[in-house]
């Protein structure tokens, strides 16, 4: 056994595969429960990050509820578990039968993110005879300057509702009997790493507070997004993000009112560092200036470095070579398209074909976005 991984179990399987360290989700999910202990803390999960039902049992069997930002991953939530109330449908484009599913499933909460959407939901529900509780998604237009990371919190994108306009979305909502009002809800963007872009958030949360209060208007619940990153460079040394740091910065920064719940949707920060790609070196190819390792899985994969640059760190996990005999290689996949790179002048022990292959923290946004491209498929998953 190397690292964490059973290698021999691995050896016998078709590459390539995705492989789930289940101990380490469970472990995982107890620092959230510890870290979020209080009762007004209610934690989802943002299923779109990985929807494998072996996760998602043992995410729901930990007690928290489910982000879905769409009505096939409603379903899926309620066949794996999560207790409809928990849930929260998300997502700027839901279709009318998407809307029709999550109200006959009772679920907790829509995230609303125009004013189009809250006229379409209440005309639903009322032709359905139901009340659809909402939660406004207002754009928080968070200074990008300041945290370039921030990417879907700024004033003009496709998501969430000007905060210009929350007077105005409120009072419709208020003006519509379909429709209950809990909360508000936001979310600034993924892959955070430092905790003051939330802590602006909380701020900025305070203010419409206090700015709603004045016009007598009481809100049930805050829903503050996902968004808490991981460290893909060390993902042995940080298995398990710093959830205590998060929630207590949540806890002391944000002027919760009495009785109010306070929300937050994790997705990569849950699963992530769980899951690996493992994939079988195919050729070990001598380019003029340099040495490729082909390995079998490519980007139909695994689509983040393709997609956003992003680097997952590659380990060799059968060579039995000594630490000194390491050698540079480019780790690139098989499929047609020169962006089919996992890894650009990688040190890797002395490789061999039929080696095999770790790409770590691959757990969130991985499986998920995996595509028939080249028609090519992924092999069973494994956990262990
Ligand atoms: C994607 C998304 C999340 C989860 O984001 P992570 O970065 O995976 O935590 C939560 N809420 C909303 C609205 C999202 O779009």
């Amino acid at each position: 056994m190397k690292g964490n991984f059973p290698v021999q179990e691995f050896e016998r399987l078709t590459t390539p595969f995705y492989a789930y360290d289940i101990g380490l989700l469970g472990r995982t999910l107890q620092t959230i429960n510890e870290s979020a202990h209080e009762e007004f803390f209610c934690v989802e999960y943002a299923i779109k990050a990985n929807h494998n039902p072996v996760l998602l049992k043992q995410i729901s069997a930990a007690g928290l509820g489910a982000d879905c930002v769409s009505g096939a991953e409603i379903k899926r939530a309620v066949e794996c578990g999560f207790e409809p109330r928990k849930i929260t449908y998300a997502g700027v484009g839901k279709r009318d039968d998407e809307i029709i599913l999550g109200l006959e499933a009772g679920i907790g909460c829509f995230n609303v993110e125009s004013l189009e959407e809250i006229e379409v939901i209440s005309q639903i529900a009322a032709k359905m005879n139901l009340v659809a509780p909402i939660a406004l998604r207002i754009n928080p237009d968070i200074d990008a300057h300041t945290h370039h990371y921030i990417t879907t919190g700024l004033a003009e994108n496709k998501f969430g509702i000007a905060k210009e306009w929350l007077d105005l979305a409120v009072d419709k909502v208020l003006s519509l009997p379909a429709l209950k009002l809990k909360g508000l809800h936001f979310h600034i963007g993924s892959q955070v790493l430092d905790n003051e872009p939330f802590g602006i958030l909380c701020d900025r949360i305070n203010e419409f507070q206090d700015h709603l209060e004045s016009r007598g208007i009481k809100i049930l619940s805050i829903n503050v997004g996902g968004g808490l990153g991981i460290d893909y460079d060390h993902p042995d040394e940080n298995p398990i993000p710093d959830f205590e740091g998060y929630f207590e910065m949540l806890r002391t920064r944000i002027k919760l009112r009495r009785g109010q719940s306070l929300h937050c949707e994790l997705g990569r920060s849950v699963v992530a560092q769980c899951g690996s790609l493992i994939s079988r070196v195919l050729y070990v190819k001598s380019g003029v200036n340099k040495k490729f390792l082909i390995v079998d899985a490519g980007m139909t994969d695994l689509i983040r470095p393709a997609l956003y640059g992003a680097h997952h760190i590659i380990e060799n996990i059968t060579a039995s070579n000594k630490e000194e005999d390491v050698e540079t290689y480019d780790v690139v996949g098989p499929v047609c398209e020169s962006s089919d790179v996992f890894g650009i002048d990688e040190s890797l022990p002395v490789t061999h074909r039929g080696d095999l292959i770790a790409l770590r923290s691959a757990g969130a946004y991985g499986e998920v976005m995996s595509s028939g491209y080249n028609l090519r498929s992924l092999y069973p998953s494994y956990y262990y």
